[in-house]
């Protein structure tokens, strides 16, 4: 019998934040050990529940949700999401510049069909979110990656992004805060990847999920409003800034100069009415969740659970030989450097594939995240202190006893 392949399209996706390591470490479970899963930013399974107010939302809507609604999104988490970015400082948003969908991850993929040819190309940090990547892949586009500079706090390199433009470049994407490196841009920064964007014609596109995820003296810029006459779109959601990951509640903006764009946000119209509508009863949590009390910045301030989970992530990291991390900024992860002179390793999978396997304990590795220079992996700190420091000095053990040089 003639066997099912899958397409091509897929030859050159990968996401490997949940791939071959998260499956062995599925099995291990199954075997029966217990692993401490810091690969994903989950917020809900480690204790950071969602306000109040967005659950009973829910829940008081669920009778009157049953049926599809418009397919760009209902009016009231639209006028929502349009308000909170007219506070944010973009300028001339409407309504209708705003589409609700099932969690950021499908605004991404829409947004790079809806713009995508055979061949066309899209910048994109490394390292990246890696769904980013994946997206402009599977949208028939070419991903280049432009470097993000570790020794300058992680900030993209704007004249690595400047060698990298070519006729077939259609846009540039920036993910503010990072994931997974924490950096958050200054405007001064914004500003020049604007620059770049206006001289070549370049769309921006900004994945803001972690806006509300800042630590220490950060603030956040929305790019979109330092860039009036550039064709921008903005990606948000409530998975991160309000626990809700599961949910699947996101959203996508359109603004700047939009006219240029018509055809564009046309095709996204089309996009959207295909797949009918985003999960309803969810859609309605927006609304209260942007209007309703910002709890996330009762954990991310000083005394927080988060930024106390961050300290201590970010110190036990630095405190272990050989490893270095540039204190995170935003969001929750911590992206750590593998000193090469110190260590044998020239694969960074089998790194954490080992970690897995000694200490139960299973983090993502740097080319997950397109990254293919020098030896990284990302820790998510989500658990509870008392829950961490055991892991960390663990991670810390495995380090001082592997394949030292
Ligand atoms: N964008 C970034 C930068 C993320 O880190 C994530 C999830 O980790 C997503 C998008 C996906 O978000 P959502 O849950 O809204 O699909």
């Amino acid at each position: 019998m003639k066997s099912v392949a899958r397409s091509h399209k897929l030859d050159n996706v990968c996401y490997d934040i949940r791939g071959p390591i998260a499956a062995q470490a599925r099995k291990m479970e199954d075997e029966g050990h217990r692993i401490l899963k810091l690969n994903i930013g989950n917020p809900a399974p480690f204790g950071f529940e969602a306000p109040d107010d967005i659950l009973k939302d829910v829940i008081h809507n669920l009778p009157t949700s049953q049926g599809y609604s418009d397919s760009v999104g209902i009016y009231a988490a639209r006028v929502a999401v349009m308000q909170y970015y007219q506070q944010m400082n973009i300028k001339h948003i409407r309504v209708d510049d705003v589409y609700i969908g099932n969690g950021v991850s499908e605004m991404i993929m829409m947004s790079m069909q809806a713009l995508l040819n055979n061949g066309d190309e899209v910048l994109l940090p490394t390292p990246d979110y890696p769904l980013w990547t994946a997206a402009v892949s599977l949208s028939s586009g070419t991903p280049v990656h432009y470097r993000c500079d570790e020794q300058a706090d992680w900030f993209p390199d704007i004249e690595d992004i400047k060698s990298k433009i070519t006729s077939r470049t259609r846009a540039i994407v920036i993910i503010n805060p990072n994931n997974p490196t924490g950096a958050v841009y200054d405007n001064a920064i914004l500003q020049e990847i604007v620059e770049v964007a206006r001289e070549n014609g370049l769309v921006i596109f900004s994945d803001e999920i972690y806006d509300k995820i800042l630590y220490d003296d950060a603030t956040h810029t929305c790019i979109a409003s330092l860039a009036d006459d550039v064709f921008c779109v903005t990606l948000s959601g409530l998975s991160k800034n309000y626990r809700v990951a599961g949910f699947r509640a996101g959203w996508l903006v359109v603004s700047g100069n939009k006219r240029i764009a018509s055809d564009y946000i046309e095709g996204l119209n089309i996009l959207a009415s295909m797949r009918m509508c985003a999960n309803v009863p969810c859609q309605s949590a927006i609304q209260t969740a942007l209007g309703g009390y910002q709890s996330i910045k009762d954990l991310v301030n000083d005394g927080g659970r988060l930024k106390i989970q961050r300290d201590l992530a970010a110190d036990m990291l630095n405190e272990i030989d050989g490893i270095h991390c540039v204190k995170p900024k935003g969001a929750m992860y911590c992206f750590a450097k593998v000193d090469e002179k110190k260590f044998n390793i020239h694969n960074d999978e089998q790194m954490i594939f080992d970690l897995l396997n000694s200490e139960k304990i299973l983090l993502v590795h740097g080319s997950a995240f397109n990254l293919f220079e020098g030896v990284y992996f990302r820790l998510v700190f989500l658990p509870h202190s008392d829950v961490l420091k055991p892991a960390l000095t663990r991670i810390g053990n495995f380090f001082n006893h592997y394949r030292q040089v």
